[in-house]
């Protein structure tokens, strides 16, 4: 590839580029500006961690917070993410989802080296099967190198798909996986990968970083609505993130005045709920 002349990309089977705005979202900056868009509409915006959600009368619920508020409702809009079963929310503690570990390897490189690869482009990589590829894995991406918050560049890499075991159930799992090294296959093979794909990477040193994201069965979002006053806009499959500005647009909506504001079918988005174990 003449325009990266860094690239070494033998093993995929096609090339595709698309360089028409593709490319990353910064998440940090991105929630950022989320936040203060929110505020400037009238959000009031409340930094706490909800407990506990119960339904005290058909009109009103009341949510209680870490640090120890308690707050009425007579409308909630559920946007929790992975983390929505591991309280006790109970307008979704049916929610049909899975929540799974995920790593990715992050490799330290100076500042020279950033310069060097600085129009390297997002990569996505699909093929199963390729040297270096954790057992698991339909593909991999690898972020180009960026400034994080500890003012170092990192280039970034992790797979498509769960690893095995990936799946969590408790909240003291959550908690035991993010103080944990990750995936000990995805440490070791995906930065061997990346080297082959960039053969002169002068890497410093690869650290790991774990998160959890979790699935749908349909592999869809849940956009809907469990009761009149009830809405929820969760479960991003590992790819909420590029849609989430419209999700939350979908999910207000329909929260606020009981309206589907899409050409896209509602029913794809209904929420999937556990069957009775009784
Ligand atoms: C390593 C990794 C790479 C990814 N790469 C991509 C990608 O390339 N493209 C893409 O589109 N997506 C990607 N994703 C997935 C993407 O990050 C998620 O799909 C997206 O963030 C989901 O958005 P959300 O708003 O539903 O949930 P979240 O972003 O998880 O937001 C939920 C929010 O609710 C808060 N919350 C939860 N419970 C409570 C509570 N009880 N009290 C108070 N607050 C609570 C959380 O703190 C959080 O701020 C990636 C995820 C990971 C982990």
């Amino acid at each position: 590839m003449k325009i990266y002349p860094f690239l070494k990309l033998d093993d995929c089977y096609h090339y595709f580029l698309d360089d028409s705005g593709a490319g990353y979202i910064n998440p940090r900056k991105f929630v950022e500006a989320q936040k203060k868009v929110a505020e400037l509409q009238g959000c009031d915006i409340k930094i706490d961690i909800v407990n506990e959600v119960t339904e005290k009368s058909s009109r009103a619920y009341e949510v209680i917070t870490e640090k120890e508020k308690r707050i009425r409702a007579r409308r909630l809009l559920f946007c929790t993410g992975a983390f929505t079963k591991f309280k006790s929310l109970d307008p979704v503690k049916k929610l049909k989802m899975s929540v799974h570990k995920e790593t990715a390897a992050l490799l330290q490189i100076s500042e020279a080296e950033q310069k060097r690869l600085s129009s390297m482009p997002p990569i996505m990589i699909y093929k199963k099967e390729i040297e270096d590829m954790p057992s698991t894995t339909t593909g991999v991406y690898i972020m180009p190198p960026l400034q994080y918050p500890d003012k170092k560049y990192y280039l970034k890499v992790g797979p498509m798909g769960h690893q095995k075991n990936s799946e969590v159930t408790t909240l003291e799992e959550v908690k035991k996986w993010h103080s944990s090294t990750g995936d000990s296959e995805v440490i070791q093979k995906l930065p061997k990968l990346v080297k082959r794909i960039i053969p002169d990477l002068k890497v410093n040193r690869v650290q790991s970083k774990t998160c959890i994201t979790c699935d749908s069965p349909t592999r869809l979002p849940y956009i809907d609505r469990i009761t009149p006053t009830v809405a929820v806009a969760a479960v991003g499959n590992g790819l909420g993130a590029t849609i989430c500005d419209e999700v939350g647009r979908l999910a207000a909506c329909l929260s606020v005045t009981g309206q589907w504001d899409s050409e896209l079918p509602k029913s794809l988005f209904e929420i999937i709920l556990e069957e009775d174990d009784d």
